[in-house]
């Protein structure tokens, strides 16, 4: 119930145009490392001096005009050369939605070439993450075309399809991100019991581990971690197959500890103003992570002012475009 409600509201464009107006709020500073670069540079820096790597993503949603993809293409083409600059251990991690995606699928290719083009001239890895269902075939079209050219890309299998093997199979030579999935899907293409979900993500994480590339495995559920450490010892897989990768601001001991226990640790580190749908996935995805709003807004004076003030315009106007909505 409560996961529909955040997730309803992720997909709310009028919430997250006006949220873009008024900086981190709600709790969002927590998960969400700044609204420009030298933010996002500085909180990678402190991860690195824990022998954590990072995967940056500049937020950006509802992208419907090509002026928007573009600025959001060059602000990426920024983030690689601050990385370089800065020396620091972390590679890009981009939506196609965000350059272009629903506009044009080959303006959105030439933005996304130009990206993978600069970060390959630093040895720099693009992950490609995966949005929706909808958006699922071209952004494996869009891999397919750049793998011809490039091999500093890779790309994100979502657990809850049913056809998740299947995929996984035929991009196994790729640099692949399992996760368990984000977004709403409907029961004929996508598990929806926790259970089932859960069985398909370890039978990926093994049948990768097994035969594949380099694998991440992106998750705060310690069962799974717990078990990979298993299997990976049982297996005489080496610690360099493979990497753990959670989100930033999540479960910080553990990704301190995993990283002392000498796994590859990767922790995504999203950034920018247009943090409101990423927050509101999060929230969807594990509705305890409202702790998170509540610290923000309960321990700091002028956060409780804020965040109460943001959160009260937020609800309000949400009620009058559902009130429109009813009429
Ligand atoms: C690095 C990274 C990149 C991702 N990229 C994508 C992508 O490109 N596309 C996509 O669709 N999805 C992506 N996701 C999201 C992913 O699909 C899941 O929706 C999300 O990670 C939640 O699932 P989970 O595996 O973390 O565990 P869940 O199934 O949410 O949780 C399992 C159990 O772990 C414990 N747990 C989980 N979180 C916490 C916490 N914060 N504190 C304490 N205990 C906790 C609880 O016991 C919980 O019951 C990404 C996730 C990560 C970590």
């Amino acid at each position: 119930m409560l996961k529909d409600v955040f997730m309803s509201l992720s997909q709310n464009q009028l919430l997250n145009s006006t949220a873009k107006k008024y900086g981190l709020k709600l709790g969002a500073q927590s998960v969400v490392a700044g609204t420009n670069i030298e933010e996002a540079i500085q909180s990678i820096k402190e991860l690195n001096a824990h022998g954590i790597s990072c995967t940056v993503d500049n937020l950006g949603e509802f992208v419907f005009k090509e002026e928007e993809a573009t600025a959001a293409k060059e602000q990426i083409l920024k983030v690689i050369e601050a990385i370089h600059e800065h020396k620091v251990d972390a590679h890009i991690s981009i939506k196609p939605t965000q350059v272009g995606l629903d506009i044009d699928y080959a303006f959105c290719l030439g933005n996304v070439r130009e990206i993978v083009q600069k970060a390959n001239e630093y040895d720099m890895f693009v992950n490609i993450d995966m949005e929706d269902y909808k958006h699922l075939p071209p952004t494996l079209d869009l891999l397919d075309e750049l793998a011809k050219e490039y091999d500093n890309v890779g790309t994100v299998i979502q657990a809850y399809f049913h056809d998740a093997l299947n995929m996984l199979q035929k991009y196994q030579n790729f640099r692949i991100r399992l996760v368990k999935g984000a977004y709403k899907e409907s029961e004929e293409i996508a598990y929806q019991d926790k259970k089932d979900i859960d069985s398909n993500y370890i039978k990926l994480i093994e049948w990768h581990l097994l035969n594949g590339k380099f694998t991440s495995i992106a998750t705060h559920d310690h069962k799974i971690i717990n078990h990979v450490k298993n299997f990976v010892k049982k297996h005489q897989i080496p610690n360099d197959k493979f990497e753990f990768q959670m989100l930033y601001g999540f479960r910080r001991d553990m990704q301190l500890q995993l990283a002392k226990e000498g796994y590859n640790f990767c922790t995504y580190v999203p950034f920018g103003n247009d943090w409101y749908g990423y927050f509101m996935r999060r929230l969807a995805e594990r509705p305890q992570n409202l702790n998170l709003v509540a610290k923000q807004v309960f321990n700091k004076k002028t956060n409780t002012v804020l965040g109460v003030a943001a959160g009260a315009f937020f609800l309000g106007r949400l009620t009058k475009s559902q009130n429109k909505k009813r009429k």
